[in-house]
């Protein structure tokens, strides 16, 4: 694809949130297509904004989306949350720019999967849940969390014929564990609902110092404009709620706002700049 030869992260060092231990594992980045067929309502001036803004997330007029998975630790729990774009050529809807790269930074990071004790699934999109299983097909992880709305959304997905999903998640079988509402993955890691994106997506809450938003404000530049519509929200009314209500809670607050599609770590904070809203890396 078109774009510059910058690299999105990894970034290797481990930063400690509210007594969790927090490590960002680069897996991916490329394109699925134009910025302006994701988000609905970004004029030419919020997306010449984001590009001088946000340099890592544009190829020319087209999204550049890195994908990052964060590794947790607490308590002695260790959550891996999200597994990626998955074995190289297994979604095929982006041009990738680099790809297959999550087990490599585990290994970077001196783990190997068997040291992950959960995998949290935030939702079932295709660039959330690639590792959950190797270029064979073969389960990577020993256990894996999901909404359990999120698993009969996926259940009627495989039936009709999305592959990834039948693959990735179906194919776990009895390794797959769900949850509803806020449950605490280890100490200090509790999940929430997140509403709009996809179903049953759900997000973390670090202690009160970190908010891992997953999906629910995909491009750092609806931080500034939650009322755009992404294209992949299945229910937009209520991704627009859900950004207005994440807005008010992380910006200009003493809180970390995390999203493995924003640039480098993903780690940053959400603060006022000159009258708009922008990210900021930690
Ligand atoms: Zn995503």
């Amino acid at each position: 694809m078109a774009g510059g030869a910058r690299r999105a992260g990894p970034a290797s060092c481990a930063l400690v949130v509210g007594g969790v231990e927090i490590e960002p594992l680069f897996d991916a980045v490329g394109s699925p297509g134009a910025v302006a067929e994701f988000y609905a309502g970004a004029t030419e001036e919020d997306c010449n904004r984001a590009r001088t803004q946000y340099p890592e997330l544009f190829a020319g007029d087209l999204w550049r989306l890195p994908v990052t998975c964060y590794l947790l630790r607490s308590g002695g729990t260790t959550v891996l949350v999200d597994t990626g774009v998955g074995p190289p050529g297994l979604w095929e809807d982006w041009e990738p720019e680099q790809e297959g790269g999550l087990l490599a930074a585990l290994e970077e990071h001196g783990h190997t999967p068997d040291d992950v004790d959960l995998v949290l699934l935030t939702h079932v999109h295709a660039d959330h849940v690639g590792w959950n299983a190797d270029a064979a097909g073969v389960p990577l992880f020993g256990r894996y969390v999901l909404h359990r709305d999120a698993l009969e959304a996926a259940r009627k997905r495989a039936e009709e014929g999305d592959e990834i999903v039948r693959r990735c998640v179906l194919g776990l079988g009895g390794r797959l564990e769900t949850i509803a509402g806020e449950v605490e993955l280890a100490p200090g890691v509790a999940t929430f609902e997140l509403p709009g994106h996809d179903v049953g997506h759900v997000g973390l809450r670090l202690g009160s110092e970190a908010v891992l938003i997953a999906d629910a404000i995909p491009h750092s530049m609806m931080l500034d404009r939650p009322e755009i519509v992404f294209l992949y929200d299945v229910d937009p009314d209520a991704g627009v709620a859900t950004r207005r209500t994440l807005v008010a809670e992380l910006v200009d607050q003493p809180v970390l706002t995390v999203c493995g599609h924003y640039p480098g770590s993903g780690i940053g904070r959400a603060v006022t700049r000159d009258g708009r809203v922008v990210w900021e890396p930690a």
